[in-house]
């Protein structure tokens, strides 16, 4: 807005000058090649202003924010995912939860508030199986018993999957309306459970659009993603729900 304001006054002052020049040679005050040299050069600074206070497209576009996407699994935990919640709302982030349905039949209260909070759930199965090595009903009752049981906590079936392993069961025509979310960027936070670990393959790895995959289960995983969050949001980083990266 600052830049418009500028703007507006340099066009008021070039806009008088080109009048009294055009003032000046219709009354014959000056030498005609003079007057029109005068002219020319008044009309190239007034295009200069106009171009300074008008940002080029590139330029604008990079003051707008990139997108990336948080997103746990194997949830809830009792432990963890309440740190992990506080971290997120610290930071005004907005994460995606694939949540596992035994863990939701343990700890209700925690989706309810994952739920509250703004976030996204999403379905990981209900015992975090390998749907394509089970034979076709148990691989759908994996998913639907899930979605069921996150429906009676939110009042809302997901619509967002992500089968244990990312291996999706290929005739798997049961949950044909859910959307499949893999991953860009795989922290394996579970398997180092190492802060500085986590934290270098995200930042080493990232880019925008990206999907990162951790899991809300281990102290270091929640120690990581604040600092993960920190500093990709210094780097102009907006974090948002897998269906806001996907679909906005
Ligand atoms: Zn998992």
């Amino acid at each position: 807005m600052k830049g418009k304001h500028i703007w507006k006054k340099c066009l008021v002052f070039d806009l008088c000058c080109i009048c009294l020049l055009f003032l000046m040679a219709a009354t014959g005050t000056g030498k005609g090649a003079e007057m029109k040299r005068g002219l020319e050069a008044a009309a190239r600074r007034l295009e200069e202003v106009r171009q300074a206070s008008n940002p080029a497209k590139e330029e604008r576009a990079s003051t707008e924010k990139k997108k990336i996407a948080l997103t746990f699994d194997d949830g809830p935990n009792p432990q963890y995912t309440p740190e992990m919640l506080a971290a997120l709302k610290e930071r005004n982030v907005k994460a995606t939860f694939f949540l596992l349905g035994q863990e939701v039949e343990k700890y209700p209260e925690i989706v309810k508030q994952i739920q509250e909070e703004g976030h996204l759930i999403g379905n990981h199965s209900y015992k975090h199986e390998q749907l394509s090595k089970l034979p076709m009903e148990q691989a759908c009752s994996q998913v639907s018993r899930t979605n069921e049981l996150i429906y009676g906590i939110t009042g809302i079936y997901p619509s967002y999957l992500r089968p244990p392993f990312g291996d999706w069961h290929e005739k798997l025509d049961c949950e044909v309306n859910m959307v499949e979310v893999l991953w860009d960027v795989d922290t394996l936070d579970w398997s180092s459970q190492n802060h500085a670990r986590i934290v270098q393959k995200v930042l080493k790895n990232v880019q925008e659009n990206d999907i990162i995959l951790m899991h809300d289960g281990y102290e270091t995983s929640v120690t990581a993603a604040k600092e993960i969050i920190d500093t990709l949001q210094k780097q102009g980083y907006e974090f948002v729900t897998v269906d806001q990266l996907l679909f906005e």
